[in-house]
């Protein structure tokens, strides 16, 4: 009976399992079995300890959005005669002193290629 559980263990193990973030004592994060809960090299396809078949698909997916881009959108109301570029009348803009004049800045840099869209 055991030797039977032994099998079926070891079948299961084919099977590829997600693998986990853990974090040790000191706060690191690693990459561990799910199985026997060891830490695992990263992108290894198979645990060294227990044979395990890993999956890292959404470990990758984890990844992809920390290094990505995404948009932030921001709506707010202006005057009605408000057009692009017009830092004056922008909420966004603040004063910035260049050469002893004050002068009206954006804050995404983006004075003479303003993305503003009206709606
Ligand atoms: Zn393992």
């Amino acid at each position: 009976m055991a030797l039977e559980n032994d099998l079926r263990a070891n079948l299961i193990k084919q099977f590829p399992a997600e693998v986990v973030k853990a974090k040790d004592t000191s706060g690191t994060e690693y990459f561990a079995c799910p199985t026997c809960k060891r830490p695992v090299v990263v992108g290894k396809e198979k645990c060294g300890s227990c044979d395990q078949a890993l999956n890292w698909d959404n470990i990758r997916e984890e990844e992809k959005k920390l290094s990505g881009v995404k948009k932030a959108t921001l709506t707010f109301e202006v005057s009605g005669d408000f057009g692009k570029s017009d830092c004056r009348k922008c909420p966004l803009s603040y004063i910035a002193k260049t050469g002893g004049e004050n002068m009206y800045e954006c804050p995404l840099n983006m004075r003479n290629n303003c993305p503003l869209e009206f709606s």
